[in-house]
């Protein structure tokens, strides 16, 4: 038999050796001799675990006293540290239902049979060491304000998942969410409402999460949520249609009120072209940004083609941005006509950007990209400025006295200075504010309608035309017609375009008209192609009319030529009468 640990001393003398040494610790210690059935623990260890004088029979007792969620865990790392043999183990847990965490280190000593001889174990309270360490793992792990996964920690657990899939044949999947008009919310509200939105929200997708399902927080209100285990290629989208099922009901916000959200949803379904997380959180983010540009609100699964055409648009973001420094735009006219006699009525300018190359890039294309990136309202005060050159060029060499009509972005609107650079303008080329006609959308009057209403008024005070462009498209109401100032409206190409065949769009069409004239507003059909489309406008009394059939947007010079023949054919009709 081997020798005792505290071989010189008697049983009596032993406890006292360690009453002694325990007595000036703070921590806890329990001596176990297997071959004398003694057990030996400290006031402290009592504390602990709430025992008295143990002996070998009730040594287990301390597990009683273990949290029991690390209970198996304890029981577990012991037994295999005495399976293995070995002298010495160190574990963690929790004690008093999870309150209090102990460092626990065994010392063992073995006979040449393997049979465990004595033991003596030290336990100490790390409660607050543990707390500290938790707590940097939460801010390290997770997102403060949401309790999701912060972004590092998404992308780690979620290349894990990844790693596995060689042999677990998983499949992997990712969501990136994005909440749909955040900044207008925010503008609405309030950042402090906005904040709360977004807390509500995440609360609703972590509810979703589980073993196999983790939420990460990636923006302001961008967030991605990873399928580790998904259980069929159609488990994104149908999570996606769980969580839009949710917010059917809005969010009630502290203040009382409720607010519906919508969201983008991009998916990534991890193949081998991925090469790792990044890449495929890159994936879904990249079909979320398709959904954006296809008016959001919606979900798109990433297809290779998208990020062909993502290079593209980011290629072309960045030439749009030297494009303005350079002014590489130019303006197209476009002609409107009097109905009944199809005389100029005016032009619309529309702009045009042309790449070095000589192709020209559609306004369709660039002008959303310009008011995402800010570029717009330097883009538009060009416009401006050009479009009252030409038209005051117009009037002085060929006599023109028609209307110039401009296009406003929403975003250009809202800019304080829109208003001064306007008026600035029409002064500067000394030019008469009544024939200059600015064309705004229905989406200008969905942020704080009230203070662009004053504006709008302002403007008209002042001589300027307003013409609501894309009528029918949209938001469009015929109720608010009646509060906003406008002089005229402009219906959108998609009802021309159907009217003849669909009756419904038909009857739609001619109230329109009916009504906006009562209210003395003035009518453009827009994209008018046809004679048969121009004469079942004119029946219905449409005032005028813009279209292919009547003319295309054309270059300046061009429209020139029309403006003669105009005064040509003037000048005929005052001679001939
Ligand atoms: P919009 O203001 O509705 O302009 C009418 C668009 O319809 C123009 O497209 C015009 O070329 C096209 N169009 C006119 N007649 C016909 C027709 O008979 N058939 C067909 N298929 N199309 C016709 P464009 O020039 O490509 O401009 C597209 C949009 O870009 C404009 O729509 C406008 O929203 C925007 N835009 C153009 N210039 C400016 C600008 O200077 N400032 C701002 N903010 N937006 C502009
Ligand atoms: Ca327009
Ligand atoms: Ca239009």
């Amino acid at each position: 038999m081997e020798k005792n640990m505290a071989k010189d001393l008697n049983a009596g003398e032993l406890e006292q050796f360690y009453n002694y040494i325990s007595d000036a610790s703070e921590d806890g210690f329990k001596y176990v001799n297997y071959v004398t059935n003694k057990v030996i623990v400290s006031n402290k260890y009592k504390e602990f675990f709430g025992v008295d004088q143990l002996n070998i029979a009730s040594d287990g007792k301390m597990f009683e006293k273990v949290f029991d969620e690390d209970k198996k865990y304890v029981l577990a790392n012991i037994r295999k540290a005495i399976n293995e043999k070995l002298n010495s183990y160190e574990l963690e847990y929790r004690i008093d239902n999870g309150r209090k965490w102990i460092s626990h280190t065994g010392t063992v000593r073995y006979d040449e049979n393997g049979n465990v001889l004595e033991k003596l174990s030290f336990f100490k309270d790390v409660t607050e060491i543990k707390e500290k360490q938790l707590e940097l793992e939460r801010m390290a792990y997770y997102d403060n304000d949401t309790g999701a996964y912060n972004r590092n920690y998404f992308v780690k657990r979620l290349q894990k998942a990844i790693d596995k899939i060689p042999n677990s044949h998983n499949i992997v999947q990712v969501l990136y969410i994005d909440i749909d008009n955040y900044n207008i919310i925010n503008d609405i509200y309030g950042f402090s409402y906005g904040d709360e939105v977004i807390c509500k929200f995440a609360k609703i997708i972590n509810e979703f999460t589980s073993h196999t399902v983790k939420v990460g927080r990636f923006n302001n209100d961008e967030f991605a949520m990873a399928l580790f285990d998904a259980e069929s290629d159609d488990s994104a989208i149908e999570l996606y249609k769980e969580i839009i099922a949710r917010l059917e009901k809005p969010i009630t916000l502290t203040n009382g009120r409720e607010v519906y959200i919508s969201i983008s949803v991009g998916i990534a379904k991890y193949c081998d072209e991925m090469q790792n997380a990044t890449d495929m959180i890159r994936c879904a983010d990249i079909a979320m940004f398709n959904v954006k540009q296809n008016g959001k609100n919606n979900v798109l699964i990433y297809e290779n083609c998208m990020m062909n055409k993502f290079v593209k648009n980011v290629q072309l973001e960045h030439e749009l941005k030297s494009a303005v420094e350079n002014l590489e735009f130019i303006l197209n006219y476009q002609p409107q006509f009097y109905s009944n006699q199809k005389f100029l009525r005016g032009v619309e300018a529309l702009l045009r950007w042309q790449l070095k190359d000589g192709k020209f890039v559609s306004p369709a294309e660039f002008i959303p990209m310009a008011e995402k990136n800010g570029t717009i309202v330097s883009i538009g005060t060009w416009v401006i400025k050009k479009a009252l050159e030409d038209f005051a060029e117009f009037k002085e060499k060929y006599s023109y006295d028609g209307m110039i009509s401009i296009n406003i972005s929403a975003i250009q609107l809202k800019e304080k200075n829109f208003s001064g650079i306007l008026k600035y303008y029409t002064e500067y080329y000394n030019l008469d504010p009544e024939k200059i006609e600015i064309e705004i959308t229905e989406s200008v009057l969905i942020e704080d309608s009230e203070s662009t209403i004053n504006l709008l008024k302002s403007l008209r005070d002042f001589g300027f035309k307003i013409s609501l462009d894309d009528f029918g498209t949209g938001y469009s109401s015929l109720s608010y017609l009646r509060d906003i100032p406008i002089n005229t409206l402009k219906i959108d190409k998609s009802f021309v375009d159907t009217m003849l065949e669909d009756e419904s769009t038909s009857i739609i069409t001619d109230a329109v008209i009916k009504m906006v004239k009562k209210l003395g507003l003035e009518t453009i059909a827009e994209g008018v192609e046809t004679e048969e489309q121009f004469e079942y406008l004119m029946r219905m009394n449409c005032d005028n009319i813009q279209g292919y059939l009547l003319g295309r947007p054309m270059p300046k010079e061009e429209l020139v030529k029309i403006i003669l023949e105009e005064n040509k054919s003037k000048l005929e009709r005052s001679i001939y009468g």
